[in-house]
């Protein structure tokens, strides 16, 4: 720990019934604050608060006002929120969680200014610039940087509502459990409802992003597939399909936040929504993979799941009782447990660890496809000269496994382009109606048109469960790939299958097994558990009349079916 005392005056805590004299000291990394007298002799009495746990920093006119945290000209209070990181065990495992702290001061005018309020004002002032200068690890060049520091003036972050989504009281969520976040840190945003199916995907796809620092869904994994998709529809998708996205877990089913949540080790706490309106206000990004997913007519751009069987029919077929929210998943796996249901289907993959084949650089040749990574390359360079923020953006999502992340401070604000990518011409894919037009990713694997390649393997079976995942959850309570991370380039996959069992029929012990332990993701170590970790897979169910084929607990037609992955393709906060 650092020893330079930057700054330091007393100040009253308030709030309490007797205002207590303290001493603030700011250093490099934290605030010290302990009791007045030169000599500390208990430690007890001091109060740490490292500079990173703090989410926002204000000097108020009044002490409870909480949506006027924007700059005063007289400030007579300061306000520090704070949230250490505490260690909680939970079976067996260390996981952190975050414990609000809130501290309101007022400035011991008579001993620091004799007593001038406009001078107050400005001390004030002063610690707030002090603080949030050293908080962003700025160099501590020399005082007067600091005290011309002004923090750069945020874009709104877009909150994007599905009023219909879970129970449907995601407005009520978000000003009890989001906005509360957003104003301690001060960060201004506007929220949208949607009016519709497929409205955030119209809105991701046509309007200019650039007014907005991040656009976050406020509802289930649905909301956010509709926005990634509405990106990759756009001409200026090279750049759009980087905007900072997220989720707050408003729906009935939130796999991702509650994937992210495992990912970073923290404890779910309820149903989670205090933890990610924490992570959205604190604002870092990490990258994200996408699959990127073909049917004969039609493509899409996935970032949780592809579902077949059971785990796609328990979500799909427990649509009516989406009043129910979570639970409804649970009845109708108890009732297809009963019954289980077999769907005989061919199924190819590449193992994650096997050579791709494909050709990084020649293979635009060999494969038709629309509007290529390299299509435009006229476009591209231009970007690439004009705009260093998109090249800065883009480095921070390709190929960078589980490496890189930053902040929404610290990531330039994007400018979209719309001519970059010019549409090509010779495109024959799928979207010969008036639809906007999907970008198809220069992937380098043959198309779902093309012969399944050789160095991929392929086996057909009956097929109880197979999911092929790419976060850890699907669900809040349904674990079933707890090795998937974010950002590792990994498809998995789970499978019971009926060829595992001499009369080819899966025991209901096993289902009831798998059930038990949905939540906890053992099952996916169990040995009668077929499990892969693919790069790319082909799927086709031998009659297409039966089971639903769901992405991202989406419904599209069931039918023959490929996926990619695509490491890193998008930003996420959290
Ligand atoms: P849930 O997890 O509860 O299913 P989702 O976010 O996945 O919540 O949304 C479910 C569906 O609601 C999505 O398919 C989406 O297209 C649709 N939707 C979005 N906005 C609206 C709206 N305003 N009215 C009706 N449906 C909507
Ligand atoms: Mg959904």
């Amino acid at each position: 720990m650092t020893s330079e005392v930057l700054l330091a005056d007393q100040f009253y805590i308030t709030g309490t019934i007797n205002e207590k004299l303290v001493q603030l000291q700011l250093f490099k990394d934290r605030i010290q604050i302990s009791p007045p007298e030169e000599n500390i002799s208990d430690s007890s009495d001091v109060t740490i608060i490292i500079l990173k746990d703090i989410l926002g920093i204000h000097a108020t006119e009044a002490r409870s006002e909480t949506d006027k945290f924007a700059y005063t000209s007289f400030p007579n209070y300061l306000q520090i929120f704070w949230y250490p990181q505490m260690d909680v065990e939970k079976d067996g495992k260390i996981l952190f969680k975050f414990r609000r702290r809130h501290i309101v001061l007022s400035l011991n005018t008579d001993l620091n200014l004799n007593g001038q309020a406009t001078t107050s004002g400005h001390r004030l002032n002063l610690w707030v610039k002090h603080v949030r200068y050293c908080a962003e690890g700025l160099p501590l060049i020399c005082i007067e940087k600091i005290y011309q520091y002004t923090s750069p003036k945020e874009k709104p972050i877009l909150f994007l509502l599905n009023p219909k989504a879970g129970q449907g009281k995601g407005e009520s969520i978000f000003w009890r459990a989001v906005a509360p976040y957003m104003r301690e840190a001060g960060k201004p945003f506007e929220l949208k409802l949607t009016e519709r199916p497929n409205h955030a995907r119209e809105y991701m796809g046509t309007e200019s992003l650039l007014k907005w620092k991040a656009v976050i869904a406020v509802s289930g994994d649905g909301l956010l597939y509709e926005m990634i998709n509405g990106l990759h529809e756009r001409p200026d998708w090279r750049v759009a399909s980087k905007t900072p996205i997220g989720i707050i877990p408003a729906g009935s089913g939130n796999g991702l936040a509650r994937s992210l949540a495992n990912w970073k080790n923290e404890e779910y706490v309820g149903d989670g929504l205090e933890q990610t309106s924490l992570g959205i206000a604190k604002g870092n990004i990490h990258p994200l993979d996408l699959t990127f997913i073909e049917t004969e007519d039609s493509c899409h751009y996935s970032f949780l799941s592809v579902g077949f069987a059971l785990l796609a029919d328990v979500d799909i077929e427990s649509e009516h009782l989406r009043f129910l929210g979570e639970i409804r998943f649970y009845l109708l796996s108890v009732l297809r447990l009963i019954s289980p249901r077999y769907y005989r289907a061919k199924f190819s993959y590449l193992l994650a660890d096997e050579p791709s084949n494909k050709t990084e650089t020649d293979n635009c040749t060999s494969i038709p496809r629309v509007r290529q990574d390299t299509s435009s390359s006229e476009g591209y360079e231009s970007m690439q000269g004009d705009n260093w923020a998109n090249e800065r953006l883009r480095s921070f999502s390709e190929n960078k496994h589980e490496t890189s992340s930053g902040s929404l401070e610290s990531i330039p604000d994007i400018e979209h382009d719309n001519d970059q990518v010019s549409s090509n011409p010779s495109s024959t894919y799928s979207n010969t109606n008036a639809k906007p037009q999907m970008h198809i990713p220069n992937h380098g694997y043959p198309r779902l048109s093309e012969p399944v390649p050789e160095n991929w393997k392929t086996l057909e079976d009956d097929f109880v469960i197979i999911s092929a995942v790419y976060q850890s959850h699907l669900a809040k309570d349904l674990c079933v790939s707890p090795e998937s991370k974010p950002n590792d380039g990994h498809i998995y996959i789970i499978m019971v299958r009926g060829g595992n069992f001499p009369d080819g029929k899966v025991p209901r012990s096993l289902m009831l097994e798998f059930l038990l332990k949905c939540e906890s993701g053992e099952m996916f170590y169990h040995e009668k558990v077929d499990t892969l970790k693919v790069k790319a897979f082909r799927f086709e169910p031998m009659d297409r009349s039966v089971g639903n084929l769901t992405v991202d607990g989406e419904r599209i037609a069931t039918g023959p079916i490929q996926a990619v992955v695509l490491p890193g393709a998008a930003n996420i906060v959290s």
